[in-house]
């Protein structure tokens, strides 16, 4: 797999440990990576690192070469929408020059193979390929929507969806497809909008909620997100993409509202609520207004279903962060995380 040391690769990882599976994790261990988040999995004998870049076409033939794998499950990418409006360049070379590179590594390794029947190259994408969706329940992204990429990093993924599609249709390589909701849970990089939300209420700072706060995200708890990707990589159909999403659309003030109420039962301050500290900011430019998954596909055809709601869900992930300031601390003094990114400005 690539991408094992990121926040829903990680979760890949601890699940397929788990479940007795031997991992080979890919990762070059940028900004958003974390070790940490696999440290009792990488003690397990079936886990393998490769300190690689997806770019580096010479380093994937010899992991090829070395493991010669069942599956791929491709995860790596950059995956912070504010961070590819200000530097758009790195998501073109790791979303679509990686993903290219290791289509080819992968087609190599395939056709030499000793099962090419049984290979698969799971790709794990995102519905922000979709684009914006008007506020209108009956309205879902389904997989036959046409793609409408408003983003660097939606594009990005929506190119990289493509390559793999031709690579199935042209060169016949086994791949599924998956397009994923917003993920939130444990090992979130503190960057995002749900660890941003629990991070700065606890250290009583303002919580910034970009415009008016009436953009809606479909949640899904990462660990329900991991299992799907498994079982897709062991019984999705061939040449077939799948939406997984867990039905939770909040607006993003409705989130923090929630994530708010938590905490003030989890930790109360001595006076008020942390929901007084949320703030209203400069909207994100082409900031997306709605996306809802329609996961019938993968509920009816291969009986996937979400482990948790969303309210349970958050509960479980705010006690994570509540426990483990040990991880979240030190990753606050990475590069840009705590700082406002993505204005054009
Ligand atoms: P993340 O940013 O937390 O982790 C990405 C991982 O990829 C990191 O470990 C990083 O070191 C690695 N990586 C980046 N560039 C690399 C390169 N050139 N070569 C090798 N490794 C590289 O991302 P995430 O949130 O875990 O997302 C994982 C995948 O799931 C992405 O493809 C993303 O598009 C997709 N996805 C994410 C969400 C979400 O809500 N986070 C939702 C749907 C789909």
């Amino acid at each position: 797999m690539t991408g094992g040391a990121g926040f829903i690769g990680s979760a890949v990882v601890r699940l397929a440990v788990s479940r007795g599976h031997s991992v080979i994790n890919v990762d070059a261990l940028t900004y958003a990576a974390c070790l940490e988040n696999i440290a009792d999995a990488s003690k397990d004998p079936n886990y393998f690192f490769e300190h690689s870049d997806i770019r580096n076409r010479e380093e994937l033939d010899a992991i090829f070469e070395k493991y010669d794998p069942e599956a791929v499950i491709h995860l790596a990418a950059e995956s912070h929408v504010d961070r590819s409006i200000d530097d758009p360049s790195n998501f073109i070379e790791t979303n679509v020059f990686g993903t290219f590179n290791l289509l080819e590594a992968a087609r190599c390794h395939w056709q030499a193979c000793s099962q090419p029947d049984t290979f698969r190259f799971h790709h794990v994408s995102t519905d922000e390929v979709f684009g914006s969706l008007p506020i209108d329940p009956s309205v879902k992204f389904t997989e036959n929507m046409p793609y409408s990429p408003r983003s660097p990093y939606s594009a990005s993924k929506a190119s990289s969806d493509h390559l793999v599609r031709a690579w199935h249709e042209t060169y016949g390589l086994p791949v599924v497809l998956t397009n994923c909701s917003n993920n939130y849970g444990p090992y979130h990089f503190p960057e995002k909008l749900v660890p941003v939300i629990i991070l700065n209420a606890l250290a009583g700072k303002p919580l910034p909620i970009y415009g008016n706060g009436s953009n809606i995200r479909d949640w899904l708890y990462v660990e329900d997100h991991a299992d799907a990707l498994l079982l897709i990589l062991e019984k999705g159909i061939v040449g077939r993409s799948y939406n997984i999403g867990g039905e939770n659309e909040l607006s993003n003030l409705e989130l923090a509202e929630i994530l708010c109420r938590i905490l003030d039962r989890l930790k109360p301050l001595s006076k008020g609520s942390y929901s007084e500290l949320i703030e209203f900011v400069q909207d994100r430019p082409g900031h997306d207004l709605r996306y809802a998954i329609d996961p019938s596909r993968i509920k009816n055809e291969l009986g996937w279903r979400p482990s948790v709601t969303v309210e349970k869900g958050l509960e479980k992930t705010v006690l994570w962060y509540l426990e483990n300031e040990v991880w979240w601390k030190p990753l606050q003094r990475r590069k840009g995380v705590g700082k406002r990114l993505g204005t054009r400005a």
